[in-house]
């Protein structure tokens, strides 16, 4: 798989790709679909949510430009494999996922496979952690309609956010904020295809969604 994000897909970063390497993928996929957790695709989890393809998951780590010393914050913490990957790049990783089940299922697998430097919170990311912030680094792994104000202004100057943003809930573009002493800088990093981020400065959640 890491040969395959290295050569087929360009993740240079090879931090990236050695924490991609060793976090093991299958531990973090419904068991029916084990046999399929090193394909470079993403995956059905409870809810209706997804784990995100692996090239995503280094594409986005990538554009964090992590060294090692930094406070991440990572919206839409679902399966827990953008948190582990994030867990084995940096020094503090705090998770926020909005489904109750799916935030207890994450809670519970952090603590058994020994991700100490992960905090997990259920709510609504789109206004972030502010008794945490500023952070260095954010990670929205959900596609929302606008960058969330929050989320921007929790940035440390330098700080960069990783968001995907489309007018439509099927498609994003990939988007690059960081932060500098007097504004933002915005960059477009590709197209990509995200679940939905509901929340106060995302979609409104619709009748099927049943928050649990
Ligand atoms: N990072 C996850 C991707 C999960 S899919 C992984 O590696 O598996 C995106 C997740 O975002 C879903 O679990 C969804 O419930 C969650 N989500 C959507 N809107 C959210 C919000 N406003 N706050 C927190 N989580 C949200």
């Amino acid at each position: 798989m890491v040969d395959h994000l290295r050569e087929y897909y360009k993740i240079g970063d090879e931090r990236v790709l050695e924490a991609v390497n060793r976090v093991p993928r299958h531990l973090f996929v419904p068991d029916a679909l084990r046999s399929q957790a090193y394909k470079d695709n993403a995956l059905p989890i409870a809810a209706r949510q997804t784990i995100s393809q692996p090239f995503i998951v280094a594409r986005m780590t990538e554009l964090l430009q992590l060294k090692g010393h930094e406070r991440v914050l990572e919206i839409g913490g679902g399966s827990g494999y953008q948190a582990a990957v994030l867990s084995a790049l940096t020094r503090r990783v705090y998770t926020i996922e909005r489904l109750p089940t799916l935030a207890a299922e994450l809670k519970e697998k952090v603590v058994r496979l020994g991700l100490r430097n992960v905090s997990v919170r259920c709510d609504d990311g789109t206004n972030g952690w502010p008794i945490y912030s500023p952070f260095d680094a954010i990670l929205v792994a959900a596609g929302g309609p606008e960058i969330p104000q929050p989320l921007a202004d929790q940035l440390e100057i330098g700080g960069r956010l990783v968001v995907p943003v489309g007018h439509t809930q099927t498609s994003q573009m990939l988007v690059r904020i960081t932060r500098t002493a007097d504004g933002f800088i915005e960059e477009e990093c590709g197209a990509c295809v995200f679940v939905p981020l509901i929340g106060q400065h995302g979609w409104k959640a619709d009748g099927a969604d049943s928050k649990n």
